[in-house]
């Protein structure tokens, strides 16, 4: 008899549900409040240029498996980007390497392609726009209803696998009385979070560096990571530069509800400082993107996430294996796809 499985959020961690499923005779919808796929690996397209502004890269280093799965999903438009990333200080000295290995795969059309084909592989049902506010256990299943008002189900599991904080508040809105959902409540709101403020700066020349990323690792300095979106094919037009700026938390924090423009003009600073070039002061186009659930800060007790399976209630996501990182989400909504599935 199929199962009929519901998934709350369609990035990494929910697509890897509907790749575990796949398969078995199990039936995936996920629901995304986005208007595409892919959560925090996101892309976004402006004045010619293509840019991740939030995950830059996926780097599973050593994991032989997941690099063979990329190649699995169809090796077209994958790329490594191949310059190194390089480090910066507090006091902004900038120095060779970090020694992070191994490739780091994009695609030449964003970062979000990885999502798209393994959902198109799984071929999983997606509703974006799709907001969920509240579920509830009823005797024939799980219900779901999203912002409109719309109810979906009854769903035989629920998988929930947004941050932490977004889950918090789906499991408050839960109605089943049960104590399983209170201690696995509990234990999601207790998981932290830390913000970042993207900000994107263009520049209609041509930087001449030798690294394709700087990242701060004493976390002093206001700029948390610093990337050249034009190292990735097809990203930015020749004779172009594009900035991704992430800005370290307590920057981000401080300036997270801070007009684009005045923002942006205190980070261009920063980064002409940081890279001696005083044109950097004045990019042609800016843009940006607050994550105020940007990486998780711990992870959740493996017996507290999997305390209300038994009754169909399933979480994942980079904050359940305790790891901000794509193929980690991924790996994760894998692993607890199976079980949802029964193959575990
Ligand atoms: C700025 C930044 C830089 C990063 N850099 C890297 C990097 O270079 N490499 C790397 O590997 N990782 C990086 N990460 C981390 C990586 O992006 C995440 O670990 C990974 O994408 C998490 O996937 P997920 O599926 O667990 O969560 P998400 O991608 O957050 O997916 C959750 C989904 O749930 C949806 N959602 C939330 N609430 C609801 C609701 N009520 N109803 C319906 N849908 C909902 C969201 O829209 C989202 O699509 C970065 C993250 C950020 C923010």
């Amino acid at each position: 008899m199929t199962r009929h499985i519901a998934v709350v959020g369609a990035g990494a961690a929910g697509v890897g549900v509907a790749d575990a499923c796949r398969d078995t005779p199990t039936e995936v919808t996920l629901f995304d409040k986005a208007s595409g796929i892919s959560g925090r690996a996101a892309t976004r397209r402006k004045n010619g240029c293509r840019y991740d502004h939030g995950a830059n890269y996926i780097n599973p280093g050593g994991d032989a498996w997941v690099d063979g799965f990329l190649d699995d999903l169809g090796s077209d438009g994958l790329v490594d980007i191949e310059l190194p990333v390089w480090t910066h200080d507090a006091d902004g000295g900038i120095a060779e390497g970090r020694g992070d290995g191994g490739p780091k795969w994009t695609y030449a059309r964003g970062i979000t392609q990885f999502a798209k084909r393994v959902r198109t592989r799984a071929a999983a049902t997606v509703h974006t726009e799709t907001r969920i506010e509240s579920f509830a256990r009823e005797s024939d299943g799980w219900t779901l209803t999203d912002t409109d008002g719309e109810s979906h189900g009854p769903f035989d599991a629920v998988v929930l696998t947004p941050p932490a904080p977004q889950t918090a508040d789906l499991l408050a809105a839960t109605e089943w009385s049960d104590e399983r959902l209170d201690r696995l409540h509990a234990a999601v709101d207790a998981v932290g979070f830390r913000t970042i403020r993207a900000v994107l700066l263009h520049y209609p020349f041509e930087l001449d560096r030798p690294w394709y990323a700087l990242v701060n690792p004493d976390r002093e300095h206001p700029v948390g990571w610093l990337s050249r979106e034009e190292c990735k094919p097809e990203h930015v037009p020749d004779g172009e530069s594009l900035l991704v700026v992430q800005m370290a938390p307590d920057w981000s924090v401080e300036h997270y509800d801070e007009p684009l423009d005045s923002a942006a003009d205190a980070v261009a600073s920063l980064v002409a400082t940081l890279l001696d070039d005083v044109r950097l002061t004045e990019p042609d186009w800016v843009d940006d993107q607050g994550w105020r659930y940007a990486l998780p800060e711990s992870s959740i007790d493996a017996a507290d996430a999997r305390c209300a399976e038994d009754a169909g209630l399933y979480v994942a996501g980079d904050w359940v294996a305790g790891e901000g990182r794509v193929h980690v989400a991924f790996e994760n909504g894998r692993t607890v796809g199976r079980r949802v599935a029964g193959q575990e």
